[in-house]
């Protein structure tokens, strides 16, 4: 059986006492995981705080990328032990994890590396009345130590999507993982050391929210920003726990994304990706659709093909090439997304796929499975298309016009993402625009190309990171002018 340290200043350091890491697949035991206590979170900060001044601090951008790029082959070197971990902890299909988790987690290395590398900052020469002028240039300088919280769906990649760029712009970090999955960001401290990272650069506490290694990184006073990743109810904590103290904050948080299929739409295309942006990773993706108005014309044909998507999905182990969705991450969560099963059906939903609890194997009856499920019926008003469940689950409505359509997609409290389905141009283009979400598709979904603005509005979110975004939040710029 697996053990999981904490990792702070270069060593691994068990807590004052452990919890277990139980597998989603099975309900076996994955890892008994050390909790780091409140000391153990201050000693992480006080090294972080120490790493920045030490060699760390004397590395330039060049030597900065160059150990990015390091890292990124040292995850690369150790690529299916990365899969294993992530695997383990989620129950996901080992084909999922190969190529988006861990392979993310290497491209945000390497990506970082290039955007740091061409990153300039302004410079102004200003004419004055007297004819003299003034030089302004700014410099990027470190925020500092950030604390970097990050949730269970995506696990290396989210974690590696904020600690690139935060060392990128040379911070030093104490990321906590969360409970569900410890175990990649532990197995990163080892790649960290073998990629010649000073000590205290990178440091890793485990542990929980409340009470626990989460609130006591976001309370401690020598933190100078969090960066977060999780549901926006744990944002609007982490919110006033950073408060008194003024930090900034990064937040990608929750969503209720919508689609919208238009009648012209190329149909089997939607309707793959349709099934794709809301069974991927068990639903258990930020990005995923739970919401999908269709044109009234095509509405029948929609609901129909993505019903026989539903059901073609097949739960199983994570090794069996024939298994296309895992388990949800535990059997706590499943108990959610079933009250919200419970709840449309309850609220007079259609039933149109799922709505319960699988057949699986006997040996993996223990673990977190869940039916993909489609409702129709139900409209707006209905809570289970307010708020975000979390889980492979959809509910369709017809509309008639694409002004109705925009408005249904736009009533909610989230902001984070979107997609449209049609083939005429200016729909695309007028319908993606009025849509009010940090992202939107047009005949796609989960493209990324790692430059460009991610993160939502509203309950969705604070800030925008990918890119430049990422480099804005990570660098605190000195503007220093010159009377020439
Ligand atoms: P969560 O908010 O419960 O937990 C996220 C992390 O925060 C975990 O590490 C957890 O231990 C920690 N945490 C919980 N309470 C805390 C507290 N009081 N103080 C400090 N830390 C605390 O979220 P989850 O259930 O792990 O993840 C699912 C959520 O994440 C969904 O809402 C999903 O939409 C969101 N998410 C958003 C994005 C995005 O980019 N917008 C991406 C992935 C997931």
């Amino acid at each position: 059986m697996t053990q999981l340290s904490n990792f702070v200043d270069g060593k691994f350091v068990d807590g004052a006492a452990t919890f277990d890491k139980i597998s989603p697949v099975d309900g076996s035991l994955v890892a008994r995981v050390a909790e780091a206590d409140e000391g153990t979170v201050g000693r992480a900060v006080t090294a972080a705080r120490r790493a920045l001044t030490g060699p760390w601090g004397r590395l330039g951008v060049p030597d900065r990328a160059r150990l990015l790029r390091k890292i990124a082959d040292g995850i690369d070197n150790r690529f299916e032990e990365f899969v294993a971990a992530e695997v383990a902890d989620t129950g996901k299909p080992v084909e999922l994890a190969r190529r988006i988790d861990v392979a993310r987690a290497t491209a945000n290395f390497r990506s970082f590396a290039d955007i740091i590398s061409a990153a300039g900052l302004d410079s102004f020469l200003t004419d004055l009345p007297d004819g003299g002028q003034a030089l302004n240039y700014a410099l990027r300088k470190p925020l500092g130590v950030v604390g970097v919280i990050v949730p269970w769906n995506l696990p290396l990649l989210l974690l590696t999507w904020k600690v690139a760029p935060a060392l990128a712009c040379g911070n030093t970090v104490v990321v906590k993982p969360s409970e569900e999955t410890p175990s990649t960001a532990t197995l990163l401290a080892e790649v960290m050391t073998g990629a010649g990272v000073p000590d205290g650069v990178y440091n890793v506490v485990h542990g929980f929210g409340p009470g626990s290694a989460g609130e006591f990184l976001t309370t401690h006073p020598d933190v100078d920003g969090i960066t977060f990743t999780g549901e926006s109810g744990t944002g609007a904590v982490i919110m006033r726990a950073v408060a008194p103290r003024v930090r900034p904050v990064s937040f990608e948080l929750g969503g209720k994304n919508a689609a919208i299929v238009f009648a012209d739409a190329d149909l089997d295309r939607a309707i793959d990706g349709l099934a794709r942006s809301t069974f991927t990773n068990t639903g258990q993706v930020c990005l995923c659709t739970e919401r999908i108005y269709v044109q009234r014309d095509v509405f029948d044909e929609v609901a129909a093909g993505l019903g026989e998507r539903a059901r073609a999905v097949r739960p199983g182990r994570p090794e069996d090439p024939a298994t296309t969705t895992g388990p949800l991450i535990s059997v706590r969560h499943r108990e959610k997304v079933l009250r919200y099963y419970r709840l449309a059906k309850d609220t007079g939903a259609e039933i149109l796929a799922g709505g319960s609890i699988p057949q699986v194997e006997p040996a993996l009856q223990a673990g977190a499975w869940i039916e993909p499920t489609l409702w129709t019926g139900l409209g707006n008003e209905a809570r289970v298309l307010r708020e975000e469940i979390f889980g492979p689950v959809a509910a369709l409505v017809p509309f008639d016009t694409a002004e109705e359509a925009v408005r249904l997609a736009n009533d909610t409290d989230y902001g984070l993402a979107a997609a449209v389905w049609t083939r005429d141009l200016e729909t695309a283009h007028r319908t993606a625009a009025a849509l009010d979400v940090g992202m939107a598709w047009v005949n796609t979904w989960f493209l990324r190309d790692l430059r460009s603005p991610f993160g939502g509005s509203g309950l969705s979110g604070i800030g925008r990171e990918g890119g430049e975004h990422s480099l804005h939040f990570y660098s605190e710029p000195t503007n220093i002018c010159v009377r020439l």
